[in-house]
């Protein structure tokens, strides 16, 4: 077992949190909550990179389209007009690639959070996927109101300022994914480790 302090998470912050100024935002955020920033790049990803980093099981592209269909019902937007099929599986490979689309759009900047419980805290800290539902005083609801009925007509993923893993098991996959053997970095913040 792994002491607490050593949980980390995978954090990177999209295209519209770079585009609008929010790097150091986020990291502040971040910091605030005693989390410890141990590794971190700005960098331009290639198509093969985000491809690779969503996930590619039917499963998840359908739970994608099947998203997109419940907006498309809750808000009264016509499904087969906008895409020509009200079949979710045919739906979320397209939602997917208004998200490989959207994350080649700006430089990203990834980063590896390590504290207690830091992937809940940091998904905590982030919010609700969707901007406009998110609560007040989360990155997502403080910076955005983005929303799938605008996203799904205006052909574009969600624009949610940061990507943040969803469990250790995620995390543990994606810092793999994104640093490979790069180095992470340990030392002691005041306050937190002495
Ligand atoms: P996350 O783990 O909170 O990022 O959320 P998901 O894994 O469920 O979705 C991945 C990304 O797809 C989100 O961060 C959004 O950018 C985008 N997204 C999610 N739901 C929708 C949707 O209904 N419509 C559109 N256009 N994009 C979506």
């Amino acid at each position: 077992m792994k002491h607490p302090k050593e949980e980390k998470t995978f954090v990177m912050v999209k295209p519209d949190g770079v585009r609008k100024g929010l790097i150091g935002e986020v990291i502040k955020r971040f910091e605030q909550h005693d989390l410890k920033i141990v590794a971190l790049e700005m960098f331009q990803p290639d198509f093969g990179q985000i491809d690779n980093h969503y996930p590619k099981k039917e499963e998840w592209i359908t739970r994608l389209g099947e998203k997109t269909k419940t907006t498309y019902e809750k808000y009264g937007y016509d499904l087969l007009e906008d895409f020509g099929t009200d079949d979710t599986s045919k739906i979320g490979p397209e939602v997917r690639k208004w998200l490989v689309d959207y994350m080649l759009s700006a430089p990203l900047v990834k980063m590896i959070v390590q504290g207690v419980h830091a992937v809940d805290v940091i998904r905590k800290l982030a919010g609700d996927t969707l901007p406009y539902r998110a609560a007040v005083g989360t990155i997502r609801g403080d910076f955005s109101i983005d929303s799938p009925a605008l996203a799904n007509k205006e052909k574009r993923a969600v624009a949610n300022i940061i990507h943040c893993s969803e469990t250790p098991e995620e995390a543990e996959h994606e810092i793999k994914h994104w640093f490979g053997d790069a180095k992470i970095y340990n030392y002691k913040r005041f306050g937190v480790d002495e």
